[in-house]
């Protein structure tokens, strides 16, 4: 295989302490209030602590992927005046390396192959379920199959890939939520590292991504809470533990309902705002709001606000938009 493409401004062995964090934009949508909150927050830290700045999009989500949402995301951050420093870079260039890792854990017996059904795995009589009522695999395939192959032909078709986790709890410390411990093998099972149809899961591609790029500082919705210890899991079984980066997850902004923003409480994208000739300060007054910054004047860009976030002042609870953009 290729070498991957040289991605880092921070590459593992610098000599010299370097912290990276990256912005991550899915393509499968426009950036509306929610996540451009979240970059936002993400794009303030790592000025304020000099952490270089990679933009990457992460479109391997086939069939969800949106034409031209990559380039609208871009247009959107810079309309903020959000930069980076590095990118952006594309996931889906990078599909054989995550197949080269997925067949490196096959051989390790660290994954196996699954041939069970959405359906069979939610109505195992035997499937304990997980807080959020997802049912958790029980682990009917693993010492199943010798082989992908014999899998294969068990299934007559291709079959997923699980990760064989490991008993035991996994604990970080996230540097807004502090402590954090999960038991992965209970409170999920054996979880899919890549699909039937051959794509990698979102948790193993960007493991190998921020590995590869040297990534240190992963700022996020806490909606991806539950991710991170699936993640340090991989970091583990890949042999990148030493990889494993700070974590930061912060309250999502949530509608009326109490649910994660989205389509149905209107339209939040900020290309929406933009074309009604709203102006980015406006937007940017009512994101720095959102993060406990008390703005003497109006901010016109991103830097503006600088000087006057401190993550300490960051509600704890999650922000509900009511569709009134002057808060
Ligand atoms: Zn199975």
């Amino acid at each position: 295989m290729n070498a991957p493409p040289a991605l880092s401004l921070c590459h593992p062995v610098t000599l010299s302490p370097c912290h990276l964090t990256r912005l991550a934009p899915s393509p499968t949508g426009a950036l509306h209030l929610g996540n451009a909150r979240t970059f936002l927050i993400n794009w303030l830290l790592a000025r304020q602590n000099g952490w270089k700045i990679l933009l990457r999009i992460e479109d391997i989500d086939g069939p969800r992927i949106k034409p031209n949402a990559d380039k609208q995301a871009l247009q959107d951050l810079s309309w903020l005046g959000i930069d980076w420093d590095d990118g952006p870079i594309y996931q889906s260039i990078r599909l054989p390396i995550y197949q080269s890792a997925i067949e490196g854990l096959l051989s390790t017996g660290q994954a196996y192959p699954c041939i069970c059904t959405r359906k069979e795995v939610d109505s195992a009589a035997s499937a304990p379920h997980a807080d959020d009522g997802a049912a958790v695999y029980p682990g009917t395939c693993r010492n199943r199959f010798a082989t992908v192959d014999e899998a294969r032909r068990a299934a007559g078709k291709p079959p997923a890939i699980r990760l064989a986790v490991p008993p035991g709890t996994t604990q970080f410390t996230d540097r807004f939520r502090g402590p954090a411990l999960f038991d992965v093998a209970r409170q999920l099972g054996d979880f899919v590292i890549a699909k039937a149809d051959g794509t990698p899961a979102y948790q193993l591609a960007v493991v190998i991504d921020d590995a590869q790029s040297g990534v240190t500082e992963i700022v996020r919705g806490d909606d991806l809470l539950d991710s991170t210890p699936r993640q340090i899991l991989l970091y583990h079984a890949l042999s990148l533990q030493s990889s494993i980066p700070h974590y930061t997850h912060v309250p999502l902004v949530v509608g009326p309902d109490g649910r994660r923003l989205a389509k149905r409480h209107g339209d939040t994208r900020l290309a929406t705002y933009r074309a009604a000739g709203i102006a980015a300060g406006d937007i940017l007054a009512l994101l720095a709001h959102w993060c406990g910054i008390a703005t003497k004047a109006r901010p016109t860009k991103a830097a503006d606000l600088l000087g006057s976030f401190d993550m300490a002042k960051l509600p704890a609870t999650p922000i509900v938009f009511d569709g009134n953009l002057t808060g």
